[in-house]
């Protein structure tokens, strides 16, 4: 039972500390305060490394993206009330992209729970939309029992978040150091639930359909990813020569320079192939729902998922529930005994490789053009080629904003996978800043490389402090044209009103010294607006692998509103 005698020596907060290293936490990210200090000291004294932040928000982005990039849950460590609403930032960026992590909030003391309590929320119900499960600690003795739950709980099945409430009292509460072991090892090495295979004749369907197909596809996305099907899925790629496209954060599973690669026919791809096997990727907005017209309305359509649900909201001709890699695997195992291939000449691979040939020459001829004051195209295409010239182990490009990120996704090449992070699912902004220190962290051989545009930077740019502090290798690439979209377009007959005298709602300070506040805390900064300083300042950044930001100065007038998304506006 819970005591505050004096043989007492371990608290809420120490064992909740060491319960998270026990469980194999290397990192947390967060942001410390009332109540929740001791949890971060105590569990850095228990071996976590701690990443402290300025606001949770970025913090849970973080945590979000470690959790894709490792298959292990980021934890999130913050206060309670406003740091916990804060949280649900990254809380449900972790549901929405199917991200395993665990959020630990502070809460007021529970005596004082409905008097108006310091930071006091009813912090349950407010995850509640946006977690696999959420569980109070009542008492210090359940600690290390929720902890392990909601570890496992994040990683089981679909990934997603899940939420600990750590009450002040409880924090407070202390037992023995006996007491603490034995609780310690009773809720270690939990089983954690596998995922079943799908049945086999269902797979044996899926083959028949690929083996029939006049022009098949594979797509693959961030599930693919995540389930580390790389292996898999290049060997069915290369055994039975079918094209395949990744989303936006599946490229790099095979490189983006596969001479099976439709990225670079998208249009024609999932306009004319007769079955999809889509793969670890939802048939949302942003593969067009899987409905006519952007796909033809005869497509069959094969899903692996390691989400039921999933697939029975698709309604696909084949439906494979099960773990990306292991699917595909068995996929793999029953071509084996009757391999085919469709060939190099067939007029399906060849239509799709000469489309891909034609728009990546119409693409090259806008690279070829160096214009100053810079457009998206001219520093992208040279950003593009310092990252090439990395080598492997590839950096860990993080990429954001409207204009920024479109161009980015078409020029931009990826050949490891897991190495592009994005706006995602949800097209959230300001997620950069938390990425990249994921990136840094999880993977620590890599550099990191950001490409953002100057709005989406600037939801998280005191992170950059963060980034100096721990000595990430992180090099923020800023895309400065003044604005969200741009910089302030509107003609003097557009500006009238009462507050005519205001800024446009798009706009920031033209020509942002955005640079110096990573000078600020001790970083590198550089400002830029022609090729040859734009390339000297990537060659050093890049070798000194330290903190860094490139302001790139753009043209005000070079983005597009709503980027390439003009027609959800
Ligand atoms: P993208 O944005 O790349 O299109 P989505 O986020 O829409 O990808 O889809 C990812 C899908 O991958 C989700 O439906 C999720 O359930 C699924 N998924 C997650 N982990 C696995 C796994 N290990 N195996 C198979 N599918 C997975």
């Amino acid at each position: 039972n819970p005591t505050t005698t004096e043989s007492a020596v371990v608290d809420g907060s120490a064992l909740a500390g060491r319960a998270l290293a026990a469980a194999g936490v290397s990192h947390m990210f967060g942001v410390v305060g009332i109540p929740v200090t001791a949890v971060a000291t105590r569990a850095v004294a228990a071996g976590v490394r701690f990443i402290a932040f300025h606001n949770e928000q970025s913090a849970g982005y973080a945590a979000s993206a470690y959790g894709y990039l490792t298959g292990r849950p980021g934890v999130l460590l913050t206060v309670s009330g406003p740091g916990c609403v804060h949280g649900l930032a990254g809380l449900s960026n972790a549901w929405i992209n199917t991200w395993p992590m665990v959020m630990i909030s502070g809460s007021c003391d529970q005596a004082d729970f409905g008097k108006g309590d310091f930071q006091e929320l009813d912090q349950i119900a407010a995850v509640k939309p946006f977690v696999k499960v959420a569980l109070k600690a009542t008492s210090i003795s359940e600690i290390p029992r929720i902890v392990q739950t909601a570890l496992v709980t994040a990683v089981a099945g679909r990934p997603g978040g899940c939420y600990i409430d750590l009450p002040t009292d409880v924090l407070h509460q202390t037992i023995s150091e006996s007491e603490a072991s034995s609780l310690l090892s009773e809720a270690a090495n939990p089983i954690p639930p596998q995922i079943p295979d799908p049945e086999i004749t269902e797979v044996e369907k899926a083959v028949s359909l690929l083996r029939h197909a006049q022009r098949p596809l594979i797509v693959f996305g961030k599930g693919a990813a995540y389930a580390r099907a790389e292996g898999a899925v290049t060997k069915l790629v290369e055994t039975t020569g079918i094209p395949f496209l990744p989303t936006p954060m599946g490229k790099g599973l095979l490189p983006d320079t596969h001479e099976l690669a439709a990225t670079a026919a998208r249009s024609l791809a999932i306009g004319k192939c007769d079955v999809a096997l889509v793969v670890g990727a939802r048939l949302n907005w942003l593969l067009h729902f899987g409905e006519a017209p952007r796909w033809s309305k005869d497509v069959k359509f094969i899903l692996v998922d390691v989400s039921k649900g999933e697939i029975e909201l698709r309604k696909p001709q084949v439906g494979l529930v099960g773990d990306a890699k292991r699917v595909l695997d068995l996929i793999n195992r029953e071509i084996k005994d009757d391999p085919f291939c469709i060939g190099r000449t067939h007029p399906w691979v060849e239509s799709i490789r000469k489309k891909a040939m034609d728009n990546a020459a119409k693409m090259d001829v806008q690279l070829a053009k160096e214009v100053v004051p810079f457009n998206f195209f001219t520093p992208m295409k040279i950003i593009r080629d310092a990252i090439s010239a990395q080598g492997s182990p590839a950096p860990i490009l993080v990429s954001e904003g409207a204009n920024t990120m479109d161009v980015g996704r078409a020029v931009l090449v990826q050949r490891e996978p897991r190495t592009r992070l994005d706006a995602g699912t949800w097209g959230t902004m300001g997620v950069g800043l938390g990425y990249c220190i994921a990136a840094a962290t999880a993977d620590p051989d890599r550099l990191v490389v950001a490409v953002e545009g100057d709005s989406g930077f600037g939801f998280s740019a005191m992170e950059v402090e963060t980034l100096v502090r721990y000595q990430l290798p992180v090099v923020v690439i800023v895309f400065n044209n003044g604005g969200v979209y741009g910089g302030d377009r509107r003609t003097p007959e557009e500006i009238t009103g009462p507050h005519k005298g205001d800024p446009a709602p798009t706009s920031f300070v033209p020509g942002a010294a955005y640079h110096t506040l990573m000078e600020a805390f001790g970083g590198k900064g550089y400002c830029v607006s022609t090729t040859d300083k734009l390339k000297s300042a990537l060659s050093e950044s890049f070798s000194a692998r330290k903190p860094a930001v490139i302001n790139v100065i753009i043209d005000p007038y070079a983005g597009a509103e709503s980027g390439r998304m003009q027609h959800k506006n």
